[in-house]
């Protein structure tokens, strides 16, 4: 099967000393193969202290640099992963089964959002704002916060991080990382390259990775160390998460799951439609937060639409995801394949028509056909509004735009949505006050797939964080109203009289 070794992968990249403690063993296992491919060790309680002690000595000084300097480090740590975009990528789809293109996706993504935070450094702006009171100053800024806790899932084992970190970085905090138990070398090697570079900008503990279980992402929501703990996950661990964080009253980001819709009307342009649904829904087998799960589809075009995606999904060769031509590897682990099982016996027995696919694959690796059901009635169908992890789409026949969104935003998810159509109005009413209740809406273009420019992040059971682009910084600073007197007088606000 895989031709590439995660060894030679570490070693091209220069990892020397292992990033990770001196608990248990953190197994990566190919999900190509099941065959395991190394390991690093987790943080001991003591080990978890010092790390963190050791980046908050740091925060004292880094916070004084100024962001446009402290930028230097986050170029640096850029160029550093373009020149290790090849073997982080392979390294990603070893450990995701990630297909290669998408696998270096992701590390293209951590070097967009280093170039962006760059330039951010030099935005970090408040407002000056007209004080009621004669010679008042009154003004906004923006201070670091301090250590970011950064919880992340197996899908995106490193670009998520850097989402998070680099903003992070540049806003003047320093940043603990807690990846995937799922995707330990991927983040030791990405810890390695963070390490050299902070040592080459004496900014040691800028960056600082804790390896481990649910348990050390337990500590961290319980740490009042940590003002800002900024979870990716599953929507059950995020609410656990969530709750844990706000009892000690502290700040999180929630980017928690997604059941992602999108609407075709009977004017759509088909081919966009089916190119932009197959990726969405058969990119990453299906495990994309923005993957693309159900399909409303208007009766005009409903027929032709799905004869069309099954053909396209019978073109998609599934298998070794670094091999060329392959477009699909396998789900994460046999758990996955379990519940992708489940899933589609819920289907059955829930009265929807597999059209297309349904099936595991036998061993080695834990693969599964991209599966197309034509669904009853979206209230009639309880499975669909869950958030299986695996490529199964869910396809609905409706009347017009008023029912689609009734049934679209009817799911506890709030992620990502599109809708496909040459209607201005229909597209307009789609993004409206009344149209599609995610974070995300596209108009002829997939749910999954953003850009790294535009804040990321869902509503309702998504967390209703935003992270990435945009002005999703000012959740990683603090924000200072300050009033400054240069006057004589000591006028009151309000008009007040005292003294
Ligand atoms: P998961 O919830 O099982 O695990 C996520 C992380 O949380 C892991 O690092 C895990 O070790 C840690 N964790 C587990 N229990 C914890 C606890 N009690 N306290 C603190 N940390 C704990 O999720 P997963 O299976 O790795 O990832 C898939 C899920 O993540 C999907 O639901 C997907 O939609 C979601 N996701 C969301 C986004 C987004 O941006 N909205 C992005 C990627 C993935």
């Amino acid at each position: 099967m895989n031709r590439a070794n995660p060894k030679a992968v570490l070693e091209s990249i220069g990892l020397s000393d292992e990033p990770g403690g001196s608990g248990e063993v953190l197994e990566s296992i190919n999900p190509a193969t099941g065959a395991p491919q190394g390991g690093i060790r987790a943080v001991t309680r003591d080990e978890y202290d010092a790390r963190m002690a050791a980046a908050l000595k740091r925060f004292d000084e880094w916070r004084m640099r100024p962001a446009p300097k402290r930028s230097d480090l986050v170029r640096r740590l850029g160029e550093r992963l373009r020149e290790h975009k090849d073997a982080l990528g392979e390294l990603v789809s070893l450990e995701t089964g990630k297909i290669r293109a998408e696998g270096l996706g992701e590390v293209q993504e951590m070097i967009d959002i280093c170039e962006f935070a760059v330039g951010l450094s030099r935005q970090l702006h408040g407002l000056t704002i007209a004080s009621e009171r004669p010679r008042h100053r009154l003004m906004e800024q923006w201070h670091p916060l301090g250590a970011v806790g950064i919880v992340t899932a197996f899908n995106f084992p490193v670009a998520v991080w850097s989402w998070n970190a680099a903003l992070a970085a540049v806003c003047g905090d320093v940043s603990i990382w807690k990846p995937s138990p799922l995707t330990p070398l991927s983040s030791a090697a990405v810890q390695a390259i963070c390490d050299r570079v902070a040592r080459e900008h004496g900014a040691e503990g800028v960056f600082s990775l804790v390896p481990g279980g649910a348990h050390v992402g337990e500590w961290m929501c319980d740490d009042r160390r940590v003002p800002l703990l900024s979870f990716t996950g599953s929507t059950a661990v995020g609410r656990q998460v969530s709750s844990r964080v706000a009892a000690r009253l502290g700040r999180s980001i929630l980017e928690l799951g997604g059941n992602n819709g999108v609407i075709v009307l009977d004017d759509a342009d088909v081919d966009l439609a089916v190119r932009a649904i197959t990726f969405g829904a058969v990119g990453t087998a299906g495990q994309r937060c923005t993957s693309t799960r159900r399909l409303f589809v208007q009766r005009g075009v409903a027929r032709t639409l799905v004869d069309r995606l099954a053909t396209a999904y019978r073109t998609v060769r599934i298998g070794d995801p670094l091999d060329p031509g392959v477009l699909m590897g396998p789900l994460i682990t046999r758990a996955a394949v379990d519940r992708f099982t489940a899933a589609v016996a819920a289907v059955r027995a829930q009265g929807g028509k597999v059209f297309q696919g349904g099936r595991a694959l036998d061993g080695p690796g834990n693969f599964v056909e991209p599966t197309i059901v034509l669904a009853p009635a979206h209230g009639a169908f309880p499975i669909a509004w869950e958030e299986t992890f695996a490529p199964i789409l869910y396809v609905f026949e409706i009347a017009d735009l008023e029912e689609a969104l009734r049934a679209h935003n009817a799911v506890a998810q709030g992620l990502s949505s599109a809708i496909f159509t040459d209607s201005m109005r229909a597209a307009e009413q789609f993004l409206s006050a009344c149209g599609s209740d995610c974070g995300i809406a596209n108009v002829n273009a997939g749910t999954s797939g953003a850009e790294i420019g535009g804040a990321f992040g869902g509503e309702k059971d998504t967390g209703g964080g935003r992270e990435s682009g945009s002005d999703a910084w000012k959740a990683y600073m603090r924000r200072q109203t300050s009033t400054v007197n240069w006057g004589r007088e000591l006028p009151l606000a309000q008009g007040i009289d005292f003294l």
